[in-house]
């Protein structure tokens, strides 16, 4: 088998067809392996279910990290619904391959790179009708083949529930540190986020912490707080399920406005307390990572 390194790929190695099935797959993974050496940190974002601001969770977090001078690349994985592109207003771009070989991702700010699904419709309306092993390959792609450089976070966002991404992210990406948690505030939030903490730890993933979304309005006119859905379930699942809190992000309009504008909420509106909410997850995020990797939290903060 050919040796593995950064500037082979099994489409263009000369000896390729003398691997068998098992070696190809190997040599994969070393491709996938040696890639991972420049990603400090990995971090999925999962939810139970769709619709409770996981992507949004994703992409301000992201932005968060990013804002505080870190390089960070986001993963789009949610194959079906791939919003994050919409969400960041950079829905028109396309990958393209670089000279030097690989696919440079998308750059939304110079420190802060992202790929998904979206780049590579021609059409955004059809459907993407893909089985498992189709996923699991892209998955691959996205991380061997991607420009990525040096990142201090690689970001996942994956789809909601328990299907093949996930399984696919935590078999292609070694040695994550975890997983966020979204979830919403009702008490029935207990239950969807009991079924994600069981389905991260039978992943082998951490969990980093489960972040409350949604959890009281904030009135536009007065910016008092609204308990429009209680609050409170998330922190309550995450007593419950022994596992750390990240905080609560209220429900704040200017979200949906800035989602839809594909303006990141974090940086339209730093001053919000949900901005504020999205630092202090982070913050936390960052502590549990360091403290992980057996660093202090002042390290975490260099
Ligand atoms: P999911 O990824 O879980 O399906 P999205 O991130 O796409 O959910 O969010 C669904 C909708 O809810 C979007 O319109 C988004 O702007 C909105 N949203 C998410 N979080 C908040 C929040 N804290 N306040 C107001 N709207 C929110």
């Amino acid at each position: 088998m050919a040796e593995c390194n950064e500037s082979t790929s099994c489409s263009t190695c000369g000896s390729e067809g003398s691997c068998s099935v098992d070696e190809k797959q190997k040599h994969e993974q070393e491709l996938i392996d040696n890639k991972l050496k420049t990603i400090k940190h990995r971090i999925a974002v999962m939810s139970g279910k769709g619709g409770v601001g996981k992507t949004t969770v994703a992409v301000n977090l992201s932005v968060t990290l990013a804002k505080q001078g870190l390089r960070v690349g986001l993963m789009d994985v949610d194959i079906h619904g791939p919003n994050v592109p919409k969400m960041l207003g950079i829905e028109s771009k396309k990958l393209e391959g670089s000279e030097a070989g690989g696919i440079n991702p998308i750059e939304f700010l110079p420190n802060f790179k992202v790929v998904s699904m979206a780049f590579l419709l021609q059409d955004k309306d059809l459907p993407v009708v893909w089985r498992g092993p189709l996923k699991h390959s892209l998955i691959q792609q996205f991380v061997k083949d991607v420009n990525w450089g040096e990142l201090d976070y690689l970001i996942i966002d994956l789809p909601p529930g328990t299907g093949d991404e996930p399984l696919s992210v935590a078999q292609v990406i070694n040695d994550m540190d975890g997983s966020i948690i979204v979830t919403t505030p009702q008490d029935v939030a207990l239950l969807d986020s009991r079924k994600s903490v069981t389905f991260s730890r039978q992943l082998k993933l951490p969990v980093v912490g489960i972040v409350e979304n949604m959890s009281g309005l904030i009135c536009p006119h007065c910016g008092e707080a609204i308990d429009l859905f209680k609050i409170g379930g998330g922190e309550k699942a995450a007593r419950e399920l022994g596992v750390p809190f990240l905080g609560r992000i209220p429900i704040d309009p200017e979200i949906v406005q800035d989602s839809d504008r594909g303006a990141p909420f974090v940086l339209s509106h730093p001053d919000s307390k949900a901005a504020k909410a999205f630092k202090e997850a982070v913050d936390k995020v960052q502590v549990f990572v360091e403290a992980a990797k057996g660093n202090s939290p002042q390290q975490a903060a260099q």
